[in-house]
């Protein structure tokens, strides 16, 4: 009995933080975590990244092979955080926000280089063909005083602009 009312706890909570697709913390307990980040004192950064030409790939390939590519996105932005300190999380359909914690934004401007370049050379299989996604990121240091809702803003500046520059890129 108190196995399972674990079990279902633990369900329960998955269920409430996560995105089902991905497996990554949903948008809701991205802005819950930031809050906590934010409370900690520490200095953090902010980052969104977002699929290139992504509606063409589906359009092209057909939902359920945009739906694996965006899996294999979900495990490699995970990949990307490891040994660091912060977080990925699903923000919308095919944009990801990524938080260092206890990082300055050159730090972070490193790391996303590396994300974004593993994602450039990454294939992955979907029915026997090879497919290619590329990411554009915007990335912003938090910076005292700024709410967080401005700090997400900066960010989302930086990526329009990667868009504008041509994307595959990192813009701090
Ligand atoms: P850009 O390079 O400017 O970002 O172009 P884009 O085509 O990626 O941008 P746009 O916002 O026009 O398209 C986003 C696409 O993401 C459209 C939508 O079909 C797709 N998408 C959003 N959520 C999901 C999902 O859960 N699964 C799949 N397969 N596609 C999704
Ligand atoms: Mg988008
Ligand atoms: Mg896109």
């Amino acid at each position: 009995m108190g196995r399972n009312l674990n079990n279902l706890q633990i369900a329960l909570r998955r269920l409430i933080e996560r995105d089902v697709l991905t497996g990554l913390y949903n948008r809701r307990s991205a802005e819950k975590r930031i809050d906590d980040i934010e409370g900690s004192g520490v200095k953090y950064c902010v980052a969104i990244g977002d699929i290139d030409h992504f509606k063409n790939f589906n359009d092209t390939f057909g939902h359920e092979c945009g739906d694996v590519v965006l899996r294999e996105v979900a495990l490699l932005l995970n990949e990307g955080m490891n040994g660091r300190e912060g977080f990925v999380a699903r923000w919308g359909g095919e944009e990801f926000l990524l938080v260092f914690s206890n990082c300055g934004i050159d730090e972070a401007y490193d790391a996303l280089m590396l994300i974004r370049q593993a994602l450039h050379d990454k294939e992955v299989e979907y029915d026997g063909q090879i497919h290619k996604v590329t990411m554009t990121f915007g990335a912003a240091e938090k910076t005292e005083g700024i709410p967080i809702n401005h700090l997400i803003r900066n960010a989302d500046d930086k990526l329009y602009e990667g868009k504008q520059g041509g994307r595959d890129r990192v813009i701090i």
